[in-house]
């Protein structure tokens, strides 16, 4: 039994450039796109979070510049995305408007998701937007990402925000409505696979290995998203994007693929917060905050007695009492900042800091505790 898609709470949707851009006449599919905003829209009123990873830029960008077809340099896809991204964001904030949600455009380097700083910035302005309501569209920021910095593709960089945002779910839209046993135009005998529970050696063989000239159409960088979303807790799927309204064509049972994760996004950043960082400093908790902690509360710097270590926000940190270690957490603060607001009320951060930092020394999302 495959899960629901009305059921999940934070959902994460890729739109590809060949379904959003007409490449023949180098203009957006209107009729379509605004087809998918009816789907996110009647996504978001049943109270999910939506956020979609557009491309698109380059496409457009080129036929405004008059590009010839065929691969383009780097600096000229760079100078493409940079006409197209304004067309292209412009597009998104006008059909979402229509249904009376507001769009925010988000422009994410590669560097944003890895280094843990940035990834915290960028995961904090993105579930802001999804709190105040708003549809981030989120795109690489192809202007300034040169190769050895970008993803460039937008499947892998839709997975990495997916499991960054803790989302439950991803659906990339692509010109197939699956993965198959070998690349069907190829192979009149692939079969269609409803649901992939593992990504092993044989799922990836079917996605056509790197050389392969049938590989081309992206699926072996979709099932690299598929490891990167079921490994962070995010289930995805892979469904046909050329109908119209093809959310709703998913949601009402149609043939997909299923890439689902036996984890679920809170547990899978527990687990990495808990074994996968290195604690570079500790946090002294008095017994007030020890106990709050374990009732499922944020630490706060009023609870905070003392600090060790030379830290920088983001980092990892061990969380203790004087009698026993609770856990670790990713610490919003430098170590000098969090010394000087240990033991003071929230109120008290931007009198002394001299800016509005975040109200949580550790914020519970952050937090991986012991038993
Ligand atoms: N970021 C690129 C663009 O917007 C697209 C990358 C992709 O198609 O995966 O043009």
């Amino acid at each position: 039994m495959t899960p629901l898609v009305g059921q999940f709470r934070r959902v994460v949707l890729k739109v590809g450039s060949a379904l959003l851009v007409d490449r023949a006449r180098g203009r957006l599919n209107h009729a379509w796109l605004a087809a998918l905003a009816e789907d996110i829209a009647d996504l978001h009123a049943q109270g999910a979070d939506v956020l979609v990873v557009s491309s698109g830029a380059i496409a457009m960008g080129r036929t405004v510049l008059g590009l010839p077809s065929g691969p383009l340099r780097l600096e000229e896809s760079q100078a493409a995305a940079a006409v197209g991204q304004i067309a292209l964001a412009r597009t998104w904030s006008e059909v979402l408007a229509h249904h009376g949600i507001t769009a925010g455009q988000i422009l994410v380097t590669l560097a944003d998701t890895e280094q843990r700083r940035r990834y915290l910035n960028a995961r904090a302005t993105t579930l802001k937007l999804l709190e105040m309501r708003a549809v981030p569209v989120v795109n690489e920021n192809d202007t300034v990402a040169t190769s050895e910095i970008r993803y460039g593709d937008n499947d892998r960089l839709a997975a990495r925000v997916a499991t960054m945002i803790g989302a439950d779910l991803l659906v990339l839209f692509s010109d197939i409505d699956g993965l198959y046993t070998a690349p069907p135009a190829a192979d009149p005998n692939a079969a269609h696979i409803p649901v992939v529970e593992r990504i092993t050696p044989a799922i990836e063989a079917m996605a056509g290995g790197a050389a392969s000239e049938l590989s081309r159409g992206g699926m072996r960088t979709k099932v690299e998203a598929g490891k990167i979303a079921t490994a962070g807790g995010t289930h995805m799927i892979i469904a046909d994007g050329r109908t119209k309204n093809p959310l709703k064509r998913v949601a009402d049972g149609g043939r997909c693929t299923w890439f689902l994760t036996p984890s679920n996004p809170a547990t899978a950043r527990k687990t990495w917060i808990a074994g996968a960082l290195e604690p570079r400093g500790t946090l002294y908790v008095d017994e007030g905050a020890a106990r709050a902690l374990q009732g499922g509360a944020s630490l706060l710097p009023v609870g905070v007695r003392r600090i060790e270590g030379s830290f920088r926000r983001g980092d990892a940190v061990t969380i203790r009492s004087d009698s026993r270690v609770l856990g670790r957490g990713l610490v919003a603060y430098d170590a000098e900042d969090a010394a000087r607001i240990a033991g003071r009320p929230s109120r008290e951060i931007e009198p002394i800091l001299g800016y509005p930092g975040r109200t949580e020394m550790v914020h519970r999302d952050d937090m991986a505790l012991g038993d």
